[in-house]
């Protein structure tokens, strides 16, 4: 079971997904799969991918045991990225919301028998997207199941959905695997250069994005983000470096400074020994000097709250302005 690298081969599930794809796979067998899945974890821990799986087996017209065939033609189409059945919903840009309109185009196309006579399959990514009319709109068709049309929701953030829409589905959290079958996988994905082990760590245990951080692109913007804190802490204008960084994408920024915050903490709780990027030792003893870990952990709270406010497509510069704002507060510098 490996990821997708190559797009002609049917979906499959991670390794890690094993418990569940054996749970689903049961349920499929018995003919009781729920209409309504929602599949939950932490980002990079390949959700999709098993919700694509997924997909793939319940499309394909040959399936073999558990799995898609690959071959057949409903597997080519899916293969070739489009199916008459197949469903994908997503915000038309990232950060915006899903919106009611689009829920209510998929109610009537799934209302419609499969154009292939099998299965129809809708997948909500990310499914915390849906503004309120949308969540609602969705909680009305799924109260009304049409016969073999299966829903999979896709979210990080599972408590900023409806509780009604939850109850209505069957909920499934992908854990992160051991860090073993982890570094087996990732090492797979990687150039021999890169050091899996390293790179997990760094990814607090979540292949997928052990995997986006490789990227040089990935590398590249971490370095802004530091050097960008390192000014800051040497008390450098926040609109200035805030312009520096608004051309980086938001929701990494944000990540990659939660992930710098919870390393700074591990430095001051366990010492050098618990840090994970030792490049950024000197920056993370001027933090232990100059903030508590209280203040840190607001910091990672305002970084939660600024998540929520990407839903409002924000003026990026505005958006890293305030970010810097709350953390120059923390190092008083105000
Ligand atoms: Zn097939």
């Amino acid at each position: 079971m490996t990821e997708v690298r190559n797009e002609q081969k049917p979906a499959q599930p991670l390794p890690w997904h094993a418990d569940i794809w054996a749970q689903w796979s049961h349920q499929l067998h018995d003919d009781r799969l729920p209409h309504a899945l929602l599949i939950t974890g932490l980002p990079g821990l390949g959700k999709r991918t098993l919700a694509r799986a997924l997909a793939h087996r319940l499309l394909c017209e040959a399936p073999q045991g558990p799995h898609a065939c690959g071959h057949c033609e409903a597997c080519q189409m899916m293969a070739a990225g489009f199916h008459p059945d197949w469903h994908q919903l997503s915000p038309e840009a990232e950060g915006k919301a899903l919106k009611i309109d689009q829920i209510r185009e998929m109610t009537l196309q799934v209302q419609q028998s499969a154009q292939r006579g099998g299965h129809k399959l809708v997948l909500i990514w990310p499914a915390e997207a849906m503004n309120l009319y949308a969540a609602n709109a969705l909680l009305k068709t799924l109260e009304e199941p049409e016969p073999r049309t299966q829903f999979v929701l896709v979210s990080d953030q599972p408590s900023s959905l409806p509780a009604t829409l939850r109850s209505r589905c069957q909920h499934w959290k992908v854990q992160p695997p051991p860090l073993s079958q982890g570094q087996d996988w990732l090492a797979h994905q990687l150039s021999e250069d890169q050091c899996p082990q390293q790179l997990l760590k760094a990814a607090g245990g979540r292949p997928l994005q052990a995997l986006k951080m490789a990227r040089p692109e990935q590398e590249q913007q971490r370095q802004l983000l530091y050097e960008a804190l390192d000014r800051l802490t040497r008390d450098a204008e926040v609109t200035e470096v805030a312009s520096q960084l608004k051309s980086l994408p938001l929701a990494d920024c944000l990540d990659s400074l939660q992930n710098w915050l919870a390393d700074s903490l591990r430095y001051t709780l366990f010492a050098e020994a618990g840090v994970q990027d030792v490049r950024q030792l000197p920056l993370y003893q001027q933090w232990h000097a100059l903030m508590s870990v209280r203040q840190r952990i607001k910091l990672d709270l305002d970084c939660r709250q600024a998540r929520l406010g990407l839903k409002q497509n924000p003026n990026p510069e505005l958006f890293i302005e305030n970010l810097l704002i709350s953390l120059t507060k923390e190092l008083g510098h105000e």
